[in-house]
């Protein structure tokens, strides 16, 4: 099964949330490759599309399995896509490592960034839809999305890698954001930006 085929006939579904249980604890490993294993795999890329992420793992759509799809560019602008279960990310060491900071965000946790520093490579290694062994190597975005769905396959959110500070930052973010999110988006649409949900909170004291 292509990945094209998978990026067809899925149902929308509402976005789970950090705080949601799911979102905080380690996954099952995919065991079964079935007919049921592909249409979430569909209806997770309808939900990534939807609401213009580059990754979704399980968890952002309530289910406790590990897998996770993407539509991402790597350091060239070349978009990858594909659907991973059981993902291992291995990431450069020594001289190879290099870390890259850029702006993090989370669709669990939308409408917040934070800079976070990650290794600008990553390998991933799990298995496609049907249980075929994959392996896919990173770049730039795609470098950043691989470990940051894998990190959610283990219960970890960025928000977990950041210190106090930015921490409290992200938050204070997200919640100057969550009127332009609905409950269940995005099945229901995001609100456009208001400037009056703005101006209390930036004037000065
Ligand atoms: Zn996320």
């Amino acid at each position: 099964m292509n990945v094209e085929e998978l990026m067809t006939g899925g149902t929308v579904l509402p976005i789970t949330r950090w705080g949601e249980p799911v979102m905080h604890a380690p996954t099952k490993p995919v065991t079964v490759f079935d007919d049921e294993l592909a249409q979430i795999a569909r209806d997770m890329f309808a939900t990534m599309h939807a609401s213009q992420g580059v990754g979704l793992a399980a968890t952002q759509v309530g289910r406790d399995i590990s897998m996770f799809v993407f539509y991402c560019p790597d350091d060239d602008d070349e978009i990858h896509s594909g659907v991973v279960c059981n993902p291992v990310v291995t990431l450069p060491d020594g001289k190879d490592r290099n870390l890259e900071e850029a702006e993090e965000g989370c669709l669990s946790f939308p409408g917040a960034y934070e800079p976070l520093a990650r290794p600008d490579k990553a390998v991933c290694q799990g298995q496609d839809v049907e249980g075929n062994p994959i392996e896919i190597v990173g770049t730039g975005l795609l470098a950043r999305c691989l470990q940051h769905e894998t990190d959610h396959l283990s219960g970890v959110v960025f928000g977990d890698r950041l210190n106090g500070k930015a921490r409290r930052s992200l938050r204070k973010k997200a919640a100057e954001m969550a009127y332009r999110y609905p409950d269940d988006w995005p099945i229901s649409e995001k609100l456009p930006f208001d400037p009056e949900q703005h101006r209390e909170s930036s004037s000065p004291a």
